[in-house]
């Protein structure tokens, strides 16, 4: 297993780069910890498949080094990297049967057949196939076919980390959700570096300890759920994540107060000034719907009954401004939106600032 260091890697898929947007992969420099579970999380096409593919060596980056320890890997090809990636798709053989598909990853290395056999059978217990290991590969449906897939991936404790891109996609929602803790498990016992790409911010949180959010190429923020949800660095991380995601109000900002139109909001401390775009962020969970003069007048357009909650979508002028209230909670005639000031977010420039202390 190893600690893997991002240094300065970037990726261009054109042959001569000029500007940031001809890169898929701005400049990423970060250390992922040994024994890490990560998730890669971001819409499509934000380059999380490019940054996996860096590390496993399908890619070489136009830029910067990766290392695995200390050593530099970047321009070793994936055999020489010691690592197990799990692609979207099946990629198994047919011919062979489940049992053999398991074993294979290991065979190839010269790995006593015992041993084969005890992490074949703890393997395909994890994924639910040892009913089937004497079948063909052949006859098995596209999610056993994935459930192969992950197996192979998952089957030799010696890699340096295992990268699983969107492995469940084409499993049923049920088994995706089994599968999942399965992983988590699996890296709680045995401390592989799990590097798991997704775009579903459920299975994103659900599954690490540290998620990477990525948007347009760059890595925005790498954070626990409870960072990327208190504290979004960035408005893209503050909507991206949770449901609804974050308000965001552009604003004004003089020392601790902000003004969004002509209403005026308190902050929790003086902020320097801000030259640039400034917006305020606040998350649904943490707006009061209220009578009387306390906060600023909104119009509600839309109240969605979700369970143990409600989401009560409402405007402020021309701005939404969503809250969530505790099932039950009476929406006054002519509410008014009270922001907890704690919780309140500016951002400049669509990056979080810290006030003045
Ligand atoms: P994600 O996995 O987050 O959906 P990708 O890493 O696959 O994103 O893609 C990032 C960007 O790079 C996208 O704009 C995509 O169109 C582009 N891209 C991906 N693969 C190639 C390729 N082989 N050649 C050219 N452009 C590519
Ligand atoms: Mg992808």
């Amino acid at each position: 297993m190893a600690r893997i260091t991002l240094d300065h890697i970037a990726h261009s898929y054109k042959a001569n780069p000029q500007k940031p947007t001809d890169y898929a992969l701005r400049e990423v420099h970060h250390v992922w910890n040994d024994g890490g579970a990560y998730a890669l999380l971001g819409p499509s096409g934000c380059g999380k498949t490019t940054l996996l593919n860096i590390i496993s060596g399908l890619l070489t980056p136009s830029k910067g080094r990766l290392l695995f320890g200390d050593k530099d890997v970047t321009r070793l090809p994936t055999e020489a990297r010691n690592i197990a990636q799990v692609f979207q798709f099946p990629v198994i053989y047919d011919t062979m049967t489940v049992h053999d598909n398991l074993a294979f990853p290991l065979r190839n290395r010269g790995i006593p057949e015992s041993e084969v056999e005890r992490a074949v059978k703890e393997t395909a217990e994890m994924i639910g196939l040892t009913a089937m290991l004497k079948k063909r590969a052949k006859g098995l449906t596209a999610d056993e076919k994935q459930k192969i897939s992950l197996g192979r991936g998952v089957v030799r404790s010696d890699v340096n980390a295992i990268l699983f891109d969107e492995p469940l996609t084409v499993i049923d929602p049920h088994m995706k959700w089994m599968l999942r803790s399965q992983l988590k498990h699996l890296h709680k016992r045995v401390g592989h570096t799990m590097i798991y790409v997704t775009h579903d911010q459920t299975e994103a949180l659900s599954f690490a300890d540290k998620v990477v959010v990525m948007y347009e190429g760059e890595v925005v923020q790498i954070g626990t759920p409870a960072d990327l949800f208190e504290k979004p660095k960035h408005t893209f991380v503050g909507y991206f994540i949770g449901s609804p995601g974050m308000n965001v109000l552009p604003a004004k900002v003089a020392g601790d107060k902000a003004s969004v139109g002509e209403h005026e909001i308190a902050l929790r401390a003086p902020y320097a000034e801000l030259s640039g775009k400034t917006e305020l962020g606040i998350r649904p969970e943490f707006v009061k719907l209220v009578h009387g003069n306390d906060g600023v007048p909104v119009k509600v357009s839309a109240v969605e009954d979700i369970g143990r909650y409600r989401i009560v979508r409402t405007r402020l002028g021309a701005h939404e401004v969503n809250a969530v209230l505790p099932e039950g909670t009476p929406v006054p005639a002519e509410p008014r939106a009270v922001f907890d000031t704690s919780r309140l977010n500016v951002y400049l420039d669509s990056h979080l600032v810290e006030a003045r202390q």
